[in-house]
């Protein structure tokens, strides 16, 4: 067994990992695993079973990745669920698992990054007889997930997972409620933070002329337009601040978020509103747009899995203003490295960010305070350290 990661890694005696995850769009989890996959592949490599932009970045990162595209009748059965569409996606399914059996037998242990991957991914591992480790993005609550879909998760972990490696306590915590019998380590996401690093002034300038923002504060949000982001606990919080402008980064990615991202356009067109908030879509700058603003704040209004814009907020040393419950309040330390706010409460986010405005010096003491703590708790490379020492544990 290897204690340094990187000489395990270099002499090719390291754990052969084969990640699985069934999106390639870049979500918080894929994001996750592009910065975590490079201390493993090579000789790892990630398995897509859609094809996207994930797919390009790990490329372009020299991550060896390959697609085996879900057959139709499988990605529908998320869609539709039920018993009809589950059936047919039934043979689909088998022969799925049977290709991505058939690439693993080359690696030890098969590292689900989804919960659609856990489906394959442990029918795969019973195929290959290679050991299957989930990495748990969710909360498996009622507030996230219907019984069926936490059941079907929890069933599947119990029967073929050896390790769950969850991305917070608060959902461990979640996944032990729900009857989840594995083995649990809790492994936060980690950052490059190079990456997090103040940007040229002109670079700023440049950008606040792109996006055509007239001078005044800007708080910033980044998420995926859907209400369980509370985008719109924002908007009403600002239309207690008057003069204050909004960045929503991020766009909508499913039917119901389209309907509320819609809303969200209707409401910020108001009169109390109107120019104030800046749809700007799903962005590649983050840590740019970080630099941009004076306030960072989350408003998730259900327990947060794990909450990645949190940290870079921190990273970016940008003052952040977060949602107390899930993996939120194991980040932020309420009045010493940001202001946590309870989940909806439209007066206490106008307050908050009002109190960061107001008091320029103290909200600057709350970033390098928060600065400090995120480099020491969520660098990648500790990250990446944790996971490989739980995966040396499963393989004999
Ligand atoms: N993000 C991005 N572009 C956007 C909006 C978000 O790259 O326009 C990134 C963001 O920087 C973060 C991730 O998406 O790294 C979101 O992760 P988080 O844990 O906050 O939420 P999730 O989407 O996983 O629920």
């Amino acid at each position: 067994m290897h204690n340094d990661i990187a000489s395990a890694s270099s002499s090719g005696s390291g754990v052969r990992v084969l990640f699985l995850d069934h999106s390639a769009a870049l979500g918080g989890a894929e994001l996750y695993l592009l910065d975590l996959a490079p201390a493993f592949a090579p000789p790892g490599k990630v398995l897509l079973l859609e094809e996207g932009p994930f797919y390009e970045k790990l490329q372009a990162a020299g991550i060896p990745v390959e697609v085996i595209i879900a057959p139709e009748t499988v990605r529908r059965v998320a869609r539709e669920a039920g018993p009809g569409s589950a059936l047919r996606a039934a043979p689909g399914l088998l022969g799925l698992a049977w290709r991505v059996a058939r690439k693993a037998r080359a690696f030890d242990l098969i590292y689900a990054n989804s919960q659609k991957a856990l489906i394959v991914g442990s029918l795969a591992a019973r195929m290959a007889r290679r050991p299957l480790v989930w990495n748990l993005h969710d909360v498996l609550s009622a507030a996230h997930f219907s019984r069926l879909n936490i059941r079907l998760a929890v069933t599947l972990a119990n029967q073929s997972v050896r390790l769950v490696i969850a991305n917070s306590e608060a959902s461990r915590e979640a996944f032990r409620q729900a009857g989840g019998r594995p083995p649990v380590v809790v492994v936060h996401n980690g950052f490059d933070v190079q990456r997090f690093a103040p940007k040229p002034p002109e670079q700023i300038v440049a950008l606040r002329q792109a996006l055509g923002l007239p001078p005044g504060p800007v708080v910033g949000l980044f998420s995926r337009l859907a209400p369980w982001k509370g985008q719109h606990v924002l908007l009403e919080a600002l239309a207690q601040l008057p003069g204050v402008q909004a960045l929503l980064v991020g766009e909508a990615l499913f039917q119901d978020e389209q309907r509320y991202a819609q809303q969200l356009r209707e409401r910020a067109a108001q009169d109390d509103l109107r120019g104030r908030v800046h749809f700007l879509g799903f962005r590649e700058d983050v840590p740019l747009l970080l630099q941009l603003v004076d306030v960072v704040v989350h408003t998730s209004i259900a327990p947060e899995p794990f909450g990645r814009v949190i940290v870079e907020g921190m990273l970016a040393r940008r003052p952040v203003v977060a949602t107390r419950g899930g993996g939120a309040v194991e980040i932020v330390r309420d009045g010493e490295t940001g202001l946590l706010v309870p989940p909806g409460d439209v007066q206490a986010l106008a307050a908050a960010i009002r109190r960061l405005l107001d008091h320029p010096e103290q909200a600057r003491q709350l970033a390098e305070a928060a600065y400090q703590d995120a480099c020491m708790r969520f660098s990648i490379e500790a990250t990446r350290r944790r996971v490989w020492h739980a995966l040396t544990e499963v393989i004999p």
